[in-house]
């Protein structure tokens, strides 16, 4: 685990100056590899790959993908969830937008559309596998990591079960790590039900997220 959060979140900052970064943004912007997958979904959109991340970012949201509302604003939690993010960081919207500070990076960067109960699909598997790793070597200055929902967890945590142990388990994630359920609505009673979360968790959150910001 240590030695693939050591390449995401930028643990040897020092060492990565040594080695040409990639720039992988336009390659990224321009994919379609999963349009054939998008058109055959209820909504029938187009790949709308959302990249939101710049070299010298020194924190990085490893998200899920983005909703519809993101997918037409081209903007990340450009929704309800990014209100409730934001104020779990303790950050304000133009901190949380401005690349050269916060990284974020989904494990899917387009939307990938709605299952039969009107829930999001999950992320593509190809999405991660052909951009994760080049996406997270563009960001070698990270120091504060913040993996929401199970698929980056289980992406980045090789001993993840479950987003709620996971959540739990915050003093045991490598230092500068911290994984959070997803913000949105549909978690309020996840909210209600384990209030350690916000007792517990958050203040060491935006203590972390104060202490990389202005350090
Ligand atoms: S989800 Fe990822 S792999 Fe699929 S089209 Fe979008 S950027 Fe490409």
């Amino acid at each position: 685990m240590r030695k693939r959060l050591a390449q995401g979140v930028g643990v040897l900052a020092s060492c990565s100056r040594s080695w040409p970064m990639k720039d992988i943004r336009d390659d990224l912007r321009a994919c379609t590899i999963c349009a054939e997958k998008f058109a055959a979904t209820a909504t029938a959109h187009r790949p709308n790959p959302v990249v939101w991340f710049a070299p010298g970012a020194r924190i990085l949201i490893a998200s899920q993908a983005p909703g519809l509302r993101v997918h037409e604003a081209n903007t990340p939690f450009w929704d309800a969830s990014g209100k409730r993010l934001r104020d779990w960081l303790g950050v304000d919207e133009v901190t949380f937008y401005d690349r050269s500070k916060v990284a974020i990076i989904p494990m899917g960067f387009c939307f990938p559309g709605y299952d039969a109960k009107g829930g999001d699909l999950p992320p593509p598997p190809v999405c991660w596998k052909t951009w994760r790793q080049a996406a997270l070597d563009m960001v070698p200055d990270v120091r504060l990591t913040i993996l929401i929902g199970g698929y980056a967890m289980k992406y980045h945590l090789p001993d993840f079960t479950k987003v709620t142990e996971a959540v739990a388990g915050w003093r045991d994630h490598p230092p500068g790590v911290f994984a959070l359920p997803h913000p949105s609505w549909r978690n309020t009673g996840w909210l209600k039900k384990n209030p350690w979360f916000e007792a517990e968790v958050l203040p060491r959150l935006r203590a972390a997220v104060s202490e990389v910001l202005n350090d």
